[in-house]
């Protein structure tokens, strides 16, 4: 977005040049009066006005008119560019709502939506005004001034907005669909959008409706062509909450309109009493600003100054909160534990009946492991290492080790795939070591599941695998030693607490590479190790990064690989707007392989299945029973299929690199070459830079660091990224001060006043609170 200063300067400089050349009108290409017809003079009608009929006027004439033009523009400061000229009150930032006031814990029943507005909420997780104020756009577009399509550069992004005049389809190859729409703007101008592969889209593109579009511009001569990437259909065309300012995109689902999620955002700010908890004077202190110009700022920003000042208050309190609750924990972590033997003997028993030696990043973390496991205090440990580094062969020890002390052992998987995988695992290594292990999960029956429950009472199973059917039916163990989380994120803080109730060893497994600073306070109690190193023998994954035009090549490769017995994943389109839509590309993206591929034998996963019916898809895959799995991001946590060599990502420019890093880990998993393919629809020069990454390392870490190192600031990232549901607004490459301030502040509050008693704490108490039951945790559950 260009700014006046910056607009000023466009139109400055090549006059300033005519000046200096002689005024011979050659400086411009097309001349001076082509230059103030085009959107550049639009901000400055006085000097259109100047300089018109320029082409016409003498050199003296010329000369006299340029300077009078050039005093004019460096005066020019306080003329707002209006190249989209709107009604003044569109432009007005909302401050205040009708309706009555609510206590900030209201159920959204009291706040008015419109007709099944609370139930729509409610599907995504929001049951309180409190829960509505903190569900934050992910991002932000800026709406403000639409560019003039006469003044769009090839390649840049832009959002613009008119009305659908003329649709059509096309399918340029097969198995690949292009639709056209002609979109009208609200100065007449024209502007054809095009999305490719993505026929769901089709129902929503009414001639007469009106849309709001993001997209790369490609320039055909005067016509201008947008590939899109994101579209907004309006009910309202006038709604000034979505048009003409900056919009937050929020997270939604289908039949929930951002239009809609942007009015109830709007009700709830001015229906909530936005009391501050953070009392002025330590606002001053850390240079916050007050929670009501945050809340506001983040949903309905006034411009990009109140956006970050929104951003960095509400950043703050992320890390505050969280800061204030794992100190408020800490004396947990100090709690006695259980105290083990753990000898080195045992140890070299596990390991001999290894068919490998652990490398020497597990041996050190399998020594800090063990001096927890020895001491009397509850070992709280997290063990982050890549995909397939061998954390669980090193949880496996632990487990072996407690149970060789005579304690139980249990490990928590975040899916029943992966508890059934897991269970396998450890059979493997725990099996010929004569440790009985057990499994446990909902899809079991209840008479299974009873029968399980009593052999692990009675201490008849030594090593538990299971889901959160572990820590949610009533399982009591015997003697439990040793907890092994896998995956702690996806069970959030709530669920680890109540396993840490009952006082065994913990330890956590997690593959996402988040710097250490931060994962001090994301885990707060927890002690870190991490596995830097891989398992030797690994042949590196290949990848390569292709333009969408070259699919058929792609999957030609693909079935090169089926005919060598070989088989592939096909992960589709992310869609952040709609389970519904990315199942629609997922079941076109399974016809039109069968249409490509007809040789291959294809199914599909996607997230709409029940549990069972994914773990029956999985286990057929992993029987061979078909070659390619296309499936949604579902599968992005880790099942081994050993055989599957190909990994295709369809329209990997939507995801992020990590995810992406992760959904790769899928394969290389047997002893093949295994080979990922990154299909990039429409992009820019920065996704492009994004995705040479991956091409280019297999290294999380690395990928990690780059991956922060080049997104820009200001551009949010949401819970599902980072990983961490506490922190929806954090940008872990940047926040090392944010967080040693919220952690100084958090310290400082709690020196004075450990249990929050004093009455000017009373807000901040009850937020504390409220946030750890709030959506932040629901939402990863
Ligand atoms: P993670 O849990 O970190 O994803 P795993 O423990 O599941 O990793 O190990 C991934 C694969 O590598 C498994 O097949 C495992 O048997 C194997 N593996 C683990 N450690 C080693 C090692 N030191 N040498 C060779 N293979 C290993
Ligand atoms: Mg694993």
């Amino acid at each position: 977005m260009a700014t006046v200063t910056e607009l000023r300067e466009r139109l400055r400089r090549p006059l300033a040049a005519e000046l200096a050349a002689g005024c011979q009108n050659r400086v411009v290409a097309g001349g001076v009066d082509r230059l103030l017809a085009s959107s550049l003079g639009n901000p400055f009608p006085r000097v259109r006005e100047l300089l018109g009929g320029y082409g016409d006027l003498s050199v003296p004439e010329r000369e006299d008119v340029l300077k009078t033009a050039l005093a004019e523009l460096a005066d020019s400061e306080k003329i707002k560019p209006a190249r989209t000229p709107r009604p003044a009150a569109r432009q007005a930032v909302p401050t205040a709502a009708p309706g009555e006031r609510l206590p900030i814990d209201a159920p959204l029943s009291r706040l008015d939506t419109g007709p099944g507005g609370a139930r729509k909420l409610q599907t995504l997780g929001l049951h309180t005004l409190r829960d509505v104020l903190h569900a934050y756009p992910h991002r932000h577009e800026d709406r403000r001034a639409l560019p003039d399509l006469s003044d769009v550069e090839e390649g840049q992004k832009v959002t613009v907005e008119g009305r659908v005049v003329a649709k059509s389809r096309r399918s340029p190859r097969p198995g690949m669909l292009v639709i056209d729409v002609t979109l009208e703007t609200p100065s007449g101008g024209r502007v054809k959008a095009t999305w490719f592969n993505q026929p769901w889209v089709e129902k929503q593109l009414r001639e007469g409706a009106s849309l709001v579009l993001t997209g790369r511009v490609k320039k055909f001569g005067r016509s201008v062509q947008l590939g899109v990437e994101h579209h907004e259909t309006l009910d309202n065309a006038q709604d000034s909450l979505s048009t003409g300012r900056i919009v937050g995109v929020y997270d939604a689902k289908d039949g929930i309109s951002q239009e809609f999620l942007r009015r109830a955002a709007f009700r709830a700010l001015g229906a909530a009493p936005l009391d501050d908890y953070l009392p002025a004077h330590w606002r001053r202190k850390y240079g916050v600003t007050d929670l009501a110009d945050a809340l506001w700022g983040l949903h309905f920003p006034s411009d990009e100054t109140h956006l970050t000042r929104a951003t960095s208050r509400l950043r703050f309190d992320e890390y505050l909160f969280l800061e204030l609750r794992m100190l408020l924990q800490g004396e947990d972590s100090v709690l006695q534990g259980k105290r083990f033997q753990a000898t080195g003997d045992d140890i070299n028993r596990f390991e001999a009946a290894l068919p490998f030696r652990f490398t020497n990043a597990q041996r050190r973390v399998l020594l800090e492991i063990t001096d927890d496991m020895r001491g009397d205090q509850q070992m709280a440990r997290l063990i982050q290492g890549d995909v397939g580094s061998g954390k669980t062969a090193v949880a496996a020890c632990a487990l072996y080790l407690a149970v060789r002390d005579g304690y139980q052992g249990a490990l928590m998987a975040p899916t029943e795939i992966l508890a059934r995988q897991h269970y396998a695992n450890l059979r493997g290594y725990l099996g010929q070591l004569d440790v009985r292990v057990g499994l446990l999960i909902g899809a079991m029956t209840p008479k299974d599941k009873l029968e399980m429950q009593t052999r692990i009472a009675q201490g008849e199973v030594d090593v538990v695998v299971g889901t959160q059917a572990l820590i949610q039916e009533n399982v009591r163990f015997d003697n439990l030693g040793l907890a092994v989380v896998d995956e702690e994120h996806r069970f959030g803080v709530q669920q680890r607490r109540r396993l840490l109730a009952s006082r065994p060893d913990v330890l956590v497994m997690s593959a996402t590479p988040i710097p250490r600073s931060l994962a001090l306070t994301a885990y707060g109690d927890l002690e870190l190790s991490i596995i830097d190193e891989l398992p030797p023998g690994r042949t590196p994954i290949e990848t390569k990064l292709l333009q969408d035009t070259h699919r058929v090549q792609a999957y030609g490769f693909v079935m090169r690989q089926i005919r060598e017995g070989q088989q592939a994943f096909v992960v589709t389109a992310l869609i952040e707007e709609s389970e519904t839509l990315e199942l629609l590309a997922a079941t076109q993206l399974a016809e039109d392989l069968k249409t490509i591929l007809p040789e291959a034998r294809i199914d599909l996963l996607h997230g709409r299945m029940s549990a069972a019916e994914k773990d029956h898809v999985m286990e057929r895959f992993r029987a061979h029973e078909f070659d390619i799995l296309v499936s949604t991001t579902v599968i992005e946590v880790g099942v081994d299929v050993p055989n599957a060599t190909v990994m295709v990502i369809e329209n990997a420019e939507r995801f992020g690199l990590a995810q992406l890093h992760q959904l790769r880990g899928r394969v290389g998993r047997g002893h093949q070459q295994s080979y990922c393919v990154l299909i990039a629809g429409e992009h820019s020069q920065k996704t492009r830079k994004r995705l040479k990454i991956i091409e280019g390392s297999t290294d999380g870490f690395v990928i990690a660091e780059a991956d922060l190192k080049l997104r820009g600031p200001g551009e949010l990232r949401g819970t599902r990224q980072s990983g961490i549901p506490d922190l929806r607004l954090a940008d872990l490459a940047n926040d090392t001060e944010v967080i040693e301030r919220a952690r100084e502040l958090a310290k400082h509050i709690l020196a004075h006043d450990p249990r929050l008693e004093h009455p000017r704490l009373q807000y901040l108490r009850s937020e504390l609170q409220n946030r750890s039951e709030s959506v932040a945790y629901r939402e990863v559950i």
